[in-house]
């Protein structure tokens, strides 16, 4: 079997061609650790470049038994370069490569006009159920993994325009969820942006 990673001593250095379209069978382990490496690749490259910033994605290290508290810092410089990532709080970091132009490549294709951002607090399981939605389109997406992680919380930032469109696509997904506790924290998640709605002022 091929290695899906390369080591350099305490940094794991993945090639993102090797962690697409895996199979079926592919080990729960490897489908987890490509899980996390396409969520890395879709914060950093939607999010700013040349300069290293806090996502809201949770490390994946469980020392002890616990999860690590730590959340993901990323960093981007430019189209050939490997993203760069490591956790807050633990030594688990690494390199990605080939991310340009992947499916979880979420670089603008445009320039954005400049339209006022708000920024809105939002609890961590509210930026992990933004981030499970099925249906986003591209912009929402980049809107979702550019949360970043703020003391105990996350921070959307975004218009007003992106927070009626991302509110619209957690109301579809809401009412067509079978599981009740998966519908249950999009209602949560629903609530948190309506309420952000409402208070523009806050910030
Ligand atoms: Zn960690």
């Amino acid at each position: 079997m091929r290695a899906l990673a390369g080591t350099v001593p305490g940094m794991l250095v993945t090639d993102l061609n090797h962690f697409v379209g895996m199979s079926e069978d592919t080990p729960g382990p490897a489908r987890r650790l490509a899980a996390h490496l396409h969520d890395i690749v879709r914060a950093a490259t939607a999010g700013d470049a040349g300069t290293a910033w806090e996502t809201a994605l949770p490390c994946r290290r469980r020392p002890g038994n616990r999860r690590c508290p730590g959340r993901m810092i990323v960093l981007r410089t430019e189209a050939g370069a490997p993203i760069r990532w490591h956790c807050s709080v633990c030594d688990d970091e690494g390199v990605i490569s080939n991310w340009e132009d992947s499916a979880f490549d979420l670089r603008p294709r445009q320039l954005a006009l400049a339209e006022p951002v708000s920024e809105i607090v939002i609890p961590d399981e509210v930026a992990a159920a933004l981030r499970g939605l099925q249906l986003l389109d591209t912009d929402c997406e980049r809107l979702v993994f550019a949360i970043r992680a703020r003391d105990d919380h996350a921070i959307l930032t975004a218009t007003d325009d992106d927070l009626d469109e991302l509110i619209g696509f957690v109301a579809a997904e809401a009412n067509n969820e079978p599981s009740r506790r998966r519908q249950q924290r999009l209602d949560a998640a629903f609530d948190a942006l309506t309420t952000a709605t409402q208070s523009p002022d806050a910030w």
